[in-house]
């Protein structure tokens, strides 16, 4: 495994509570990185080598902005490439937004500014416009993450028909439980293999405030703050993996096979039966499955 981008979420926090979101993101959540968490994952990452782009996110990021905005600094003091998502719920204003991005402005390479009805009753929110303004002003390059409703994407023509720049939800943590019910339904035995993600050879992991390097959101492949970074990708063999190897070898469809699993008949996309098969194998997978915020459940 050559990775050669780490994700960190920063915080598992939200101020908002989105229907889609994978991670989720919450006011209720705990579990926020400290400035050594930080630096001691920027270390492992100059000492594998290969990474070259750091992101900060969340959770939002903006929340803790100090620790944020330190750790920005530090990635890119260290050579990094660094951006940050957020939702972005401080740009009040145009003029305040500059204030909250002129710290950053000359460092990170992109700000992506995620916007669309899951965030606010507009698809640009007046929020992501000020951001938007602000940081063309600073010469921050920037973009954004717009997430299409369910309907727009519930037949196999009218995802040809998603507005540009708009993604299709994945229906993996909270869209797994409120929003399946506003798409259409497919038999399970149709999802035989991970549309979303390089399981056998990764670029990109995020990595919590436990230190687990999640393959995806959900699935680790251990800590960090446990075992090196170089071990962890040295060692990493997608088909030994219990969770990872029938994903690789059949996709969801494989992991409900393997395990015998009960979860009914029809699924909104693999991320939903995906979902489902590891809420079903977290007790037996308790290493890998975890943690309890990526399940839906508050930690301290
Ligand atoms: S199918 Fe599973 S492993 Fe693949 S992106 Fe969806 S939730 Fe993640």
């Amino acid at each position: 495994m050559e990775l050669t981008g780490l994700h960190l979420l920063l915080t598992y926090e939200c101020n908002l509570e989105c229907d889609h979101c994978f991670v989720w993101g919450s006011p209720l959540q705990k579990g926020t990185m400290t400035l050594r968490h930080i630096r001691h994952i920027l270390q492992e990452a100059k000492a594998l080598g290969s990474v070259k782009n750091i992101y900060f996110e969340g959770g939002e990021p903006f929340l803790y902005y100090p620790i944020m905005l330190r750790g920005i600094q530090e990635a890119a003091g260290m050579g990094f490439k660094v951006g940050i998502v957020s939702n972005p719920y401080w740009a009040t204003s145009e003029e305040d937004a500059i204030e909250w991005l002129t710290p950053v402005s000359g460092i990170i390479h992109d700000l992506s500014v995620s916007t669309d009805l899951y965030h606010s009753n507009e698809e640009l929110s007046q929020q992501a416009r000020n951001a938007l303004a602000a940081a063309e002003k600073l010469d921050i390059p920037a973009g954004t993450i717009n997430i299409a409703q369910p309907e727009s994407t519930e037949s196999e023509a009218a995802y040809g028909q998603l507005a540009r720049g708009e993604s299709a939800v994945m229906y993996r943590g909270r869209a797994a439980r409120d929003l399946v019910s506003r798409t259409l339904q497919h038999p399970w035995h149709e999802f035989t293999k991970c549309p979303h993600e390089d399981l056998c050879n990764p670029k990109r992991v995020h990595i919590d405030y436990l230190g687990n390097l999640h393959i995806c959101q959900g699935i680790s492949l251990g800590s960090l703050f446990d075992t090196p970074l170089i071990e962890l990708c040295r060692t990493f063999d997608a088909d030994a993996n219990p969770v990872i190897g029938p994903l690789v070898k059949g996709g969801p469809t494989e992991l409900v096979r393997r395990y015998d699993l009960a979860l009914g008949k029809s699924f909104a996309d693999a991320c939903h039966l995906c979902d489902m098969a590891r809420h079903a194998l977290r007790e037996r997978f308790p290493d890998i499955l975890r943690p309890d915020q990526m399940y839906g459940l508050s930690s301290s």
